[in-house]
């Protein structure tokens, strides 16, 4: 059985749960923290596109501002 990373839609907690295709693609899986059935599925892997980050591509500290990435060279 294949383990989700799953966030709920209604109150934003994240957690895991291990359910089947089936019970996973009829919404059988509850929010453990409010009980709603509105999940969104994480992809974990997909986290190697990071989200904007801010460490993520600016060095600051040892350069003193953005590289460039972040739109706003200073
Ligand atoms: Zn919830």
């Amino acid at each position: 059985m294949p383990y989700y990373d799953l966030k709920c839609s209604e109150c934003g907690n994240e957690f895991n749960a291990k359910a089947s295709m089936d019970e996973r693609s009829a919404a059988a899986i509850q929010c453990p923290a409010c009980g709603s059935y509105r999940l969104e599925t994480i992809f974990r892997k997909v986290n190697v596109v990071r989200s904007l980050g801010d460490e993520a591509c600016c060095p600051i500290g040892e350069t003193g501002g953005c590289g460039g990435c972040c739109g706003s060279a200073r």
